[in-house]
């Protein structure tokens, strides 16, 4: 499935979700989940990446 990103608020969203604001969003690619796109997202640089509350639940952001 594919996902994308919010440049400003560094939120992972899958592809199809409502919440995306799509002036700073932009793509991040095919990823067999939301986990995997997170990864991508911080070797970016997109430190902060984290999943979307609503479209990609089950992703919690570890405090380490
Ligand atoms: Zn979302």
């Amino acid at each position: 499935m594919k996902f994308c990103i919010n440049t400003k608020t560094c939120e992972v969203h899958r592809y199809y979700c409502e919440h995306i604001k799509n002036s700073d969003v932009i793509e991040l690619g095919d990823y067999p989940s939301s986990y995997q796109a997170i990864e991508s997202a911080k070797k970016l640089g997109y430190q902060k990446a984290k999943g979307c509350s609503r479209c990609c639940p089950q992703v919690t952001l570890k405090s380490s």
